[in-house]
C-alpha cells in the first residue's frame, strides 16, 4: 500500500514525484525500462517550464547546464519570435537535451525519498472506491500487485493508465508521418544544416553534438505506426527525397511520429488521474511536449498532497482538470497551427492567412502575444468569484513575477520563499489584518511580513504552491477582504480552533 502511485517516470512523472515527497506524501514511481533511454527525444525548456522550475529552486541547475536562446521554438511564420519583454524571469529559451532534464529530476524526485523502481511496468489497474489496486510485472519475470490512495498515469501518449481506466481520447488522427533519425554522416559536408529540398521532398537537417538529426516525410507509412523504422528504410526515404543516395556511418536512434493530436476527455477520474502525453498528443510544432508535461505535473502535485493528506477542499483535484485542459487544448489547437502554417506555403489559397500572420507578428505587441501564447506564458488559471479587494488585478490566475523582498529571514525572493511547496501569504504593508485572518492556515500557507520596494502599490500577496496569484490587495487597503474565502477555496477548512465566527 502506499500513498500515491505514479505510472512514468518521463519528465511529468518525475517531477510529479519530486512534488509529492516535498509534500511527505507516500510516492512510488513504476518506469517499465530498467534503464534510461540511450537517445534522447527533446532539447528544450522553456520559459514557462524554467519560471515554474525556480519556484522550487530548481531552475539554475539547469540553466548553468544548458544554452540560452533569447526566442521562441517556434515553426510556421518566417518570424522570430522573441522573449524579451514578456511577462518573464527567464527571458530565453534553454537548449538542454530532455535526458539531461530526467537525469536532474530524478536526482530531485530521489533525494526527497521517491520510490523509484525501474524494469517495472503496469499491466493492469482495479479503481474501486478507496483506492486503486495495479497489477505490476517486474522485468525479472515477477509480478505483484499494491494498492494505492491514488494512481496518476505518467506513461506517455499510449498510456495503458488511460486505457485501463476506459477514459476517452478524442482528437484529429494523423494525416502527416515523419522520419527522425539520429545518425552520422559519411561526410558532414553531404547534407548542409536546414532544409534541403529535393526533385521529390525535403530533408531537414539540425546540428547535434557529434550527430546531427535528420527528418523526413514518411510517404509510406505502414498501418502499424510502431513499426520499427529499419536503416534501410531510413536510408531509402532520403534518397527518395534527395533524388540521391546519402551514406550514414552510423545510426543512432530511428523513430517515426505523427501529426495527431487527441486529448483525455477526463484528466481525473476517481482515484485515476492523468498528466504529460498521457493527457494530451500534439503536432511536435513549438517543442512543447516536455514543458507542457511538467506544468501539469506542477498544478496536479499540490492539489493532490492535500486531498491525500485530507485538507484540502472537495474541488481541488477537479480543479487540475478544470485548469489543465483548457490549458491542453490550447497546446493542441497552437501544434496544429504550426502544422498548417507550415504547409501553407504548398497551398495557394492559404497564402493570404500567412500574411495577415507575419504582418501580426511582426508588430511588437502582435510578436508578444504569439511568443506568450505559444510557450504559455500567457498561462492564467480563473480565480472563483467575489474573493475580494484587487479581484481585477492582471496578476490573478496568473504565476507572479518572483518579486525581490526584504524579508529580514535570509529568503529575499518570492520563488525563494516557494520553495517549501507550501502556499504563501506576503504581508506587504504590515497588516495585522492580513496576519490575523490567515492564522488558521498557518500548517499549510506561511504568511511572511516583508516589503517590496519595486511594488509600493501592492499591500498583500497571496500565492498558490504553484505561485499563481491567488489574492491580491492595494497598499491603502486595511481590511483583508475576501482573503479567508480565498485561503478557504485553495487550502481548505481553517484548523479548528482557527475557524473564523463569522463568514468574512
Ligand atoms: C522526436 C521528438 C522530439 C521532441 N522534441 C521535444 C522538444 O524539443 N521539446 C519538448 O518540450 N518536447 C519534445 N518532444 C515531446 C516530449 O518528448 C514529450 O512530450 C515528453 O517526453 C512527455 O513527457 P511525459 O513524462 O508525459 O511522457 P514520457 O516522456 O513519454 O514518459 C513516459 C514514461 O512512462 C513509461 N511507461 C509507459 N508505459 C508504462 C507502463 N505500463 N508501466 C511503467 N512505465 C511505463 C515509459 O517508459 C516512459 O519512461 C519531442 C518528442 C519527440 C518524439
Amino acid at each position: 500500500m502506499t500513498e500515491v502511485l505514479i505510472v512514468g517516470a518521463g519528465p511529468a512523472g518525475l517531477l510529479l514525484a519530486a512534488e509529492l515527497r516535498l509534500a511527505g506524501i507516500e510516492t512510488v514511481l513504476l518506469e517499465r525500462h530498467s534503464q534510461r533511454p540511450e537517445f534522447c527525444r527533446g532539447f528544450n525548456l522553456n520559459a514557462r517550464a524554467l519560471d515554474l522550475l525556480a519556484r522550487r529552486g530548481l531552475a539554475d541547475r539547469f540553466v548553468s547546464e544548458g544554452w540560452q536562446v533569447p526566442h521562441a521554438a517556434s515553426s510556421g511564420l518566417p518570424v522570430t519570435l522573441t522573449l524579451a519583454g514578456t511577462h518573464t524571469d527567464h527571458p530565453y529559451s534553454l537548449g538542454i537535451p530532455q535526458t539531461r532534464v530526467e537525469e536532474l529530476l530524478e536526482e530531485q524526485a530521489g533525494a526527497l525519498g521517491a520510490d523509484l523502481r525501474r524494469g517495472h511496468e503496469l499491466r493492469a489497474l482495479e479503481a474501486d472506491f478507496d483506492a486503486v489496486t495495479a497489477t505490476v510485472a517486474t522485468a525479472g519475470g515477477e509480478e505483484y500487485r499494491i494498492r494505492a490512495a491514488y494512481l496518476v498515469g505518467c506513461d506517455g501518449g499510449r498510456s495503458t493508465v488511460r486505457k485501463q481506466a476506459g477514459i476517452d481520447f478524442p482528437g484529429t488522427a494523423a494525416t502527416g508521418h515523419w522520419l527522425l533519425g539520429d545518425v552520422e554522416l559519411a561526410d558532414p559536408a553531404a547534407l548542409p544544416f536546414g532544409a534541403t529540398t529535393g526533385p521529390s521532398g525535403t530533408v531537414v537537417v539540425i546540428p547535434r553534438t557529434g550527430y546531427v538529426r535528420i527528418l523526413t516525410a514518411d510517404r509510406r507509412p505502414p498501418a502499424d505506426q510502431d513499426g520499427p523504422v529499419t536503416p534501410e528504410l531510413f536510408r531509402a526515404a532520403l534518397a527518395d527525397a534527395l533524388g540521391h543516395p546519402l551514406e550514414l556511418r552510423a545510426v543512432r536512434w530511428l523513430s517515426r511520429y505523427g501529426d495527431a493530436a487527441r486529448q483525455a476527455a477526463e484528466y481525473v477520474r476517481g482515484r485515476v488521474v492523468l498528466a504529460g502525453d498521457a493527457a494530451h498528443i500534439h503536432p511536435p510544432a513549438g517543442a512543447i511536449g516536455v514543458n507542457l508535461a511538467l506544468d501539469d505535473a506542477f498544478n496536479l502535485g499540490w492539489k493532490l498532497a492535500a486531498t491525500v493528506r485530507g485538507t484540502a477542499p472537495a474541488h481541488l483535484l477537479d480543479s487540475y482538470h478544470a485548469e489543465r485542459h483548457p490549458a491542453g487544448a490550447h497546446v493542441l489547437a497552437n501544434t496544429r497551427a504550426q502544422v498548417l502554417l507550415g504547409a501553407a506555403a504548398a497551398d495557394g489559397r492559404l497564402g493570404p492567412l500567412v500574411d495577415l500572420l507575419t504582418r501580426v507578428a511582426r508588430h511588437p505587441a502582435g510578436n508578444r502575444a504569439l511568443t506568450e501564447t505559444l510557450t504559455g506564458l500567457d498561462t492564467r488559471y480563473e480565480m472563483p468569484n467575489e474573493i475580494g479587494a484587487a479581484a481585477d488585478h492582471p496578476w490573478l490566475g496568473r504565476l507572479a513575477p518572483d518579486l525581490s523582498l526584504n524579508t529580514g529571514q535570509g529568503a529575499e525572493s518570492v520563488a525563494e520563499l516557494l520553495a517549501t511547496g507550501r502556499g504563501l501569504l506576503l504581508d506587504l504593508a504590515d497588516r495585522t489584518a492580513v496576519r490575523e485572518a490567515a492564522a488558521g492556515w498557518a500548517d499549510r500557507v506561511d504568511t511572511v511580513t516583508a516589503t517590496c520596494p519595486g511594488q509600493p502599490e501592492l499591500g498583500a500577496l497571496l500565492l498558490r504552491p504553484d505561485g499563481h496569484a491567488a489574492w491580491l490587495a492595494g497598499a491603502a487597503d486595511h481590511r483583508a477582504s475576501g482573503l479567508r474565502r480565498a485561503l478557504a477555496h485553495w487550502f481548505g477548512a481553517p484548523a479548528p480552533e482557527e475557524r473564523p465566527s463569522t463568514n468574512g
